[in-house]
Formats: C-alpha cells, structure tokens, sequence
C-alpha cells in the first residue's frame, strides 16, 4: 500500500513518515473548554498532516521508482 520514497535531502530511501501538526493536548484541551475552537483546530491538524521523511522530517520526499529518485539513489545529484 505505502510505498517506498526517497529523500534528496539526507538520501535517505524509506516510508515517509506522517507527521501532523500541532498538539494532541492542545486539541483535547480546547475540546474540553470551547468545543467550535476545537472542531477548528481538529480539521486543521488533519488539514495540514504530512508525509515526511522519517530521517530529517524534510516534506518533500519523492518516489524511488520516479527518474530523479533513481538519479539520488545511484548519488549522481
Ligand atoms: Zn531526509
């Protein structure tokens, strides 16, 4: 199902990581204290989630199989 990245800025090929913004704390406390303020900030932080790469946390990870994510692998960049 995932498939497999590669990052040109550490090199690095792996399963980009998911990395969602904000805080589980924040969230549970707004939900708590101002439920609107805490829908808000709960589609925020499914809004803004990414896939980053699991070494650097760089956002931009491409494909292994793509042309530029061979070129990295093979370290012609
Ligand atoms: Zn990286």
């Amino acid at each position: 199902m995932a498939q497999e990245m590669i990052c040109p800025n550490c090199g690095c090929s792996d399963y980009p990581k998911s990395i969602t913004r904000g805080s589980i704390l924040i969230e549970i406390v707004l939900w708590c204290c101002f439920l609107v303020p805490g829908l808000i900030y709960s589609i925020w932080r499914l809004s803004s989630r990414y896939k980053a790469c699991p070494e650097c946390r760089a956002p931009n990870m491409i494909p292994l199989d793509s042309p530029r994510g061979r070129k990295i692998r093979e370290g012609k960049v």
